[in-house]
C-alpha cells in the first residue's frame, strides 16, 4: 500500500488547474480558471476550476470534484492509478507503508487480476467473433440477423465464445492466466469429474462495463431457442461484479444522459442496443432485476429525469410499480412509456423507423403517478376492499414526492380519478407522512430532503398533533451540519469572546476552540454519524494545519468518500471572506473588518445556540413521549414534568439569546 504520508504529499502537491489542464484547455478568469467541460457537450467554458480549493465545478452539468475525482471520472483511472499518475507528474517517490501482508497483497492484486482477466476474455471473445470462422459463421451472423450494425457490434464490444468444450479456458491458461481467477469470474467452470470447461461456450457475448469503462462481467446468449438451457448466462457476483450496483451501458450512455438530461430505463442488453441503433443513446438496463437503490444513486448523479419503458404485455408492470417509489423519494422525476401490446423496446425499435420510435416515445410518455393510478384504478374495479387498498398504495407514492406543489397536484388528480373528496386523500397523506417521519432514522438524513416534508400539510391541532411527529430529526441534522461547516470554513479564524463575569474584557479565541469548548462543556456529541466523523477528523487535522484552505482541501481530498463528497458538495470558492486577525489590521480597515468580525461572531453564536435549541427540543419530544406512555407511576410523571419544565426554561433562554419567539 502507498503510505499515508505519500498520499498526503501527492494530494497537496497536485494542482487542480494543472491536472485538469492536462486534459482540458483552461483560461485564467478572476481567481481561477475556466474551460470547456468534458463531461457534457458544450462549446462554452462552463467549467470553473478553483486552485484555492482544488476543485472543479461545471455550472451546466454540475460535474464537481477534486483532482483525483477528475482523473477517475474523466481519464477513467482507478484510485491507485490516479495516485500513481500524480506521483509521476509531481516527481514524488512512491513510498510504501510497510511491506504488505500477504493477505493485503493478495486482495489488492486479486482485484487487479480480475479486471485484467476480464479484459483478456473480452478481447478474446471479440477476436473470435470477427476473426475465427466459427465466430463469423455462428456469432456474427446471429448479430447480423438481429439487425445489429458493425459499428454497434464494435462499440458494445460484442463477442463470441467458441462452441468446443474448453477452447477459451485452455487458451487463457496457456497465456498464463490463473485457473483461480477464471473460476472466480465465472468464465470457466469445473465439472463434477474435475474437468474445466467454458461457461459461455457456443454463446454470443455481451460484455458489461462499469462507469469507467472496465469490463466487470458478461452476459452470454444462446444462438438458438433451446428448451434445455437458459437463454442468458450471466457472471456470478464476485469482487468486481456486483449486480445491484451495475447498469448495463452506463459507460457509453453517460454522456448522452447528461446532454439530454434524461435516461431511458429498459430491461436488457438487446433493448439497449436496439435503442442505441435507433439513435437513442441515453439508455441503460438494470439487467433482470428491478431497480436497486445503488443503481438509482448512480443514475441520479447523472440526471433527475428517468423514463421507464414498459413492455406492452404488462405482466411485470404491477410488480415494478413499488420500486419506483424509491425514485420519487430520491427526488427524481419519473415518467413511464408503455409500448404497444407484445412489444419490447428491441422489437419495437426493429419494426419502426428511428423517427417513428422517437415520436412514439415523445407522445406516449406519461407521468408515472397518473399511470399508476390508472392501472390500479382499472384493476380494483368496484371492489371496495381493493379500492381502499389502491388508495393507500397511491398515497404511499404521493408521500414520496418531494415537491409540495407536485404533491398537491397529485392529490387533486387522484381525487378526481378515484372519485373521492380531496380532504379524504389529504388526511390519509398526512398520516402516511407522519408515519414515515417517525420511521426515518437519522442514518439516512444526509440523503433526506433538506426541507421538512410537511411543508404544505397543515397539522390539525385537534388531532393530538403529537410533537414527536414534527421533523425534528431533519432540523437537528441541519444544525449539526452548520456546526461542521462552520469549522471547515472558519475554524481557524479568530473571534473576540467576552467574559460574562467581566463584560468589556474580551479575549481572542479561535472559532474551532470556541466551538469545542462550548460543545464539550455541555456534553454535546454530534448525533449524525457523518457529522460526528468529520468533527472528530477536523479536531485531528486542525492541530497541524494552519491555513483554512488547507483544511478545506483536506476534506475535499479525504480518502473517505462520504467526507469528500460532503466537502465537495458544501464548500465552494465564493464564501464571504472574514478577516483572520482583526485586531492586527483593525487600524487600517476599521469599519469593514469590524463589521466582518462581528458578523462572524454573531454567526458562531447563532449556530451553537441553534444546535442547543434543537437538542432541547429533541429532549422535550422524548419527555412528552414518555409522559404519554401508559403505566407511569405518579413519581415518574412528576419527574418527567420537572424535566420538561427545565427544558422549557432553557429553550426560552436560548430563544431569547437567539432573539426569536417560541410559542409555549
Ligand atoms: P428474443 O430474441 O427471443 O426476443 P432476447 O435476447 O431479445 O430474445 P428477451 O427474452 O426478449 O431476450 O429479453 C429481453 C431483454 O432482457 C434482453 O435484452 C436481455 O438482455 C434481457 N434478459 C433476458 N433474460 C435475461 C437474463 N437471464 N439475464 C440477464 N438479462 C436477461
Ligand atoms: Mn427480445
Amino acid at each position: 500500500m502507498i503510505s499515508k504520508k505519500t498520499v498526503e504529499e501527492i494530494k497537496f502537491a497536485a494542482k487542480i488547474e494543472e491536472v485538469v489542464g492536462d486534459f482540458v484547455t483552461l483560461k485564467r478568469q478572476g481567481q481561477g480558471y475556466v474551460g470547456i467541460c468534458p463531461f457534457h457537450n458544450d462549446s462554452n467554458p462552463s467549467m470553473h476550476v478553483s486552485p484555492r480549493l482544488g476543485i472543479y465545478h461545471c455550472f451546466v452539468c454540475d460535474a464537481k470534484g477534486n483532482a483525483i475525482n477528475f482523473l477517475m471520472e474523466h481519464a477513467k483511472m482507478s484510485y491507485p492509478e490516479a495516485l500513481e499518475y500524480l506521483a509521476k507528474k509531481y516527481s514524488i517517490t512512491l513510498e510504501f507503508d510497510r511491506p504488505e501482508t500477504p493477505e493485503e497483497k493478495k486482495l489488492r492484486s486479486e482485484k487487479d487480476s480480475l479486471y485484467i482477466v476480464n479484459e483478456f476474455a473480452e478481447k478474446y471473445f471479440m477476436d473470435q467473433l470477427r476473426n475465427s470462422e466459427e465466430g463469423r459463421l455462428m456469432g456474427l451472423s446471429y448479430f447480423k440477423e438481429r439487425g445489429f450494425k458493425d459499428a454497434t457490434i464494435d462499440k458494445f464490444h460484442l463477442g463470441y465464445c467458441p462452441g468446443g468444450w474448453d477452447s477459451f479456458t485452455q487458451y487463457a491458461l496457456k497465456q498464463g492466466y490463473q485457473e483461480e481467477f477464471l473460476l472466480k469470474l465465472g468464465l470457466t467452470k469445473k465439472s463434477e469429474s474435475g474437468k474445466l470447461f467454458d461457461f459461455y461456450r457456443g454463446r454470443v457475448i455481451f460484455p458489461i462495463h462499469n462507469h469507467t469503462g472496465k469490463v466487470i462481467g458478461f452476459g452470454g446468449r444462446v444462438l438458438k431457442k433451446d428448451e434445455k438451457t437458459a437463454k442468458y448466462f450471466n457472471s456470478p457476483e464476485n469482487d468486481i461484479y456486483h449486480k445491484k450496483e451495475t447498469l448495463y451501458d452506463i459507460y457509453l450512455a453517460k454522456k448522452a444522459i447528461r446532454q439530454k438530461d434524461n435516461v431511458y430505463l429498459v430491461e436488457g442488453y438487446t433493448d439497449v442496443i436496439s435503442m442505441f441503433e435507433s439513435g437513442i443513446e441515453n439508455v441503460v438496463a438494470s439487467s433482470g432485476t428491478s431497480l436497486t437503490p445503488e443503481q438509482v444513486k448512480i443514475l441520479s448523479s447523472q440526471t433527475r429525469n428517468i423514463t421507464v419503458l414498459y413492455d406492452g404485455d404488462a405482466a411485470g408492470i404491477k410488480a415494478s410499480l413499488r420500486g419506483i417509489d424509491m425514485l420519487l423519494a430520491q427526488g427524481l422525476n419519473v415518467k413511464v412509456c408503455l409500448l404497444p401490446d407484445g412489444e419490447d423496446p428491441d422489437s419495437f425499435a426493429k419494426k419502426h423507423r428511428d423517427s417513428e420510435l422517437i415520436e412514439y416515445l415523445e407522445t406516449h410518455t406519461t407521468d408515472f403517478l397518473l399511470f399508476k393510478a390508472d392501472i390500479l384504478s382499472k384493476e380494483a374495479g368496484n371492489d371496495p376492499m381493493k379500492r381502499a387498498h389502491m388508495v393507500s398504495e397511491m398515497i404511499t407514492s404521493i408521500a414520496a414526492v418531494r415537491d409540495n406543489i407536485a404533491r398537491a397536484f397529485y392529490v387533486k388528480e387522484c381525487a378526481r380519478m378515484f372519485e373521492l373528496p380531496e380532504t379524504t386523500l389529504n388526511a390519509e397523506l398526512k398520516r402516511t407522512v407522519w408515519k414515515k417521519l417517525n420511521e426515518g432514522s437519522r442514518k439516512n438524513t444526509p440523503d433526506a430532503p433538506e426541507q421538512p416534508v410537511t411543508d404544505t400539510i397543515t397539522i390539525p391541532v385537534e388531532q393530538s398533533a403529537p410533537e414527536q411527529e414534527k421533523p425534528a430529526v431533519d432540523l437537528l441534522y441541519e444544525a449539526e451540519k452548520n456546526v461542521v461547516l462552520l469549522l471547515l470554513k472558519y475554524g481557524l479564524y479568530e473571534i473576540n469572546v467576552y467574559d460574562a463575569q467581566n463584560p468589556g474584557q474580551g479575549t481572542q479565541k479561535r472559532v474551532d476552540q470556541f466551538v469545542f469548548d462550548n460543545l464539550f462543556n455541555d456534553g454535546i456529541v454530534l448525533q449524525n454519524p457523518l457529522m460526528h466523523k468529520i468533527y472528530t477528523h477536523y479536531a485531528e487535522v486542525a492541530e497541524i494545519l494552519m491555513d483554512q484552505d488547507d483544511i478545506k482541501r483536506t476534506f475535499i481530498l479525504s480518502e473517505d468518500p462520504e467526507e469528500s463528497q460532503f466537502a465537495i458538495q458544501h464548500l465552494d470558492s465564493n464564501e464571504p471572506q472574514y478577516s483572520k486577525k482583526w485586531e492586527k489590521r483593525y487600524d487600517i480597515f476599521t469599519n469593514t473588518i469590524r463589521n466582518n468580525v462581528s458578523i462572524l461572531q454573531q454567526e458562531v453564536q447563532n449556530i451553537i445556540l441553534n444546535l442547543k435549541m434543537r437538542l432541547v427540543e429533541q429532549r422535550m419530544t422524548e419527555i412528552q413521549k414518555d409522559l404519554s406512555q401508559e403505566g407511569n407511576t405518579e413519581e415518574d410523571t412528576m419527574m418527567l414534568m420537572q424535566q420538561l419544565q427545565l427544558c422549557v426554561k432553557s429553550r426560552s433562554e436560548i430563544a431569547h439569546r437567539l432573539k426569536i419567539v417560541v410559542s409555549k
